[in-house]
């Protein structure tokens, strides 16, 4: 049988999404989407997996749901090719990372580079760090795995989890025989998408850190935080050379720039190369250079937020297509536990030659 292309993706509802989520992964959805080469899609809004690091505010997940799910449709989600559902409500999730926990140790899941670098940027009160939140590249495993993803595009920081997913796979395949299947990740092509900065030039732009450019900021806003971007601190005067290294206007003009900018915003340039170039020789001003990222944003970003205002007129669709999307969604994973459950052998009573073959052992 020929094996099945399967996206599986998904998104903390931790906040509406960001310009970081588009390039590091939205953006190539859609393409995948629309390049009609996959037999199934699903994208997961991982409502369980933002509790575990947001016990005390479920209102805030509660209250993104819908935010993400207007994001999704807005860049282009389909719901006619893809499903989207909500991670906590397909329960045969929670079942695949019991039985997962045990393929995993304490120390390997310590090792998890982006588990670590989270632990210290969210300040988890008097250091204690839940137990939820610390095993969810296990609940990660299981999502992927329960939908048979065979393909999964993510940004960067999602590298150890494919890792670990395909570990237990292996694992579990191992012992039990094959039953699971190995993901591949997708990252962005364009090394700037990879881990896009923040505003503040400082980490990786995230929901939860507040240094971010929202998909559905308005055009004044967009603006105002395009012009108080971080550059190099160094160039102080329109004539002074200046650095394109850890320059975050320059880092999102390598993620969104494209040539045909040029010719409509900046025909002076022939690229960006050209404009790096007169950057670091000097006598080019920060905020020339904003202004063209300012443009370029807008043109990006526009549609996106025409569409969601569109879609912001009817929340109860949005919803009935979320219920829909998980039904669907509960029936694969349905699937792939019945699978599991056979090859872990604890389908006791499903299966007949198991109770014959215990009730000879008594007989003997
Ligand atoms: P949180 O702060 O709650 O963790 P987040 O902003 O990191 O939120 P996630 O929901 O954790 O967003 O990530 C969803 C997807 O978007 C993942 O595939 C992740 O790799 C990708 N992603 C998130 N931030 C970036 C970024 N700055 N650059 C590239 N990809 C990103
Ligand atoms: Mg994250």
């Amino acid at each position: 049988m020929k094996k099945e292309k399967v996206i599986l993706t998904g998104d903390r509802p931790t906040g509406k999404l960001h310009i970081g989520h588009y390039v590091g992964s939205l953006k190539r959805r859609v393409e995948l989407q629309n390049s009609g080469e996959f037999d199934k899609i699903f994208i997961m809004i991982a409502d369980a997996q933002a509790l575990t690091d947001n016990v005390d505010n479920p209102e805030k997940v509660r209250q993104n749901i819908i935010e993400v799910a207007l994001d999704y449709l807005a860049c282009g989600i389909d719901p006619a090719k893809t499903t989207i559902f909500i991670q906590s409500q397909i329960a045969e999730l929670c079942e695949l990372s019991f039985y997962y926990m045990n393929l995993v140790s304490v120390s390997r899941l310590q090792r998890n580079p982006t588990v670590k670098t989270e632990i210290q940027m969210r300040n988890f009160e008097n250091n204690s760090i839940p137990v939820g939140f610390f095993t969810y590249p296990i609940s990660q495993a299981a999502d992927i795995t329960a939908f048979k993803g065979t393909v999964v595009p993510v940004g960067e920081d999602q590298k150890p989890m494919l890792e670990q997913t395909n570990e237990i796979v292996r694992r579990f395949n191992h012992i039990y025989g094959e039953t699971l299947i190995e993901p591949e990740i997708l990252l962005p092509d364009n090394a700037a998408c990879l881990r896009l900065p923040g505003l503040d030039g400082k980490a990786k732009m995230s929901k939860s850190l507040g240094n971010c450019i929202y998909l559905s900021e308005t055009a004044e806003e967009l603006q105002k935080k395009v012009k108080s971007m971080y550059t190099d601190p160094d160039h102080i005067r329109v004539e002074d050379p200046g650095k394109i290294e850890g320059n975050t206007v320059f880092t999102y003009l390598d993620a969104f720039c494209r040539p045909e900018h040029f010719e409509r915003y900046l025909p002076e340039y022939a690229n960006l190369d050209e404009l790096k170039a007169h950057y670091q020789r000097g006598g080019l001003g920060d905020m020339k250079v904003k202004r063209f990222l300012g443009a370029i944003m807008e043109e990006e970003l526009g549609p996106i937020r025409e569409r969601r205002k569109e879609l912001e007129k009817d929340i109860p669709a949005i919803y009935e297509m979320l219920r829909k999307g998980c039904e669907t969604a509960r029936e694969v994973a349905a699937e792939t536990l019945s699978e599991v459950r056979s090859a872990m052998k604890i389908n006791y009573f499903e299966d007949m030659s198991f109770i014959d073959e215990q009730a000879k052992r008594f007989q003997e």
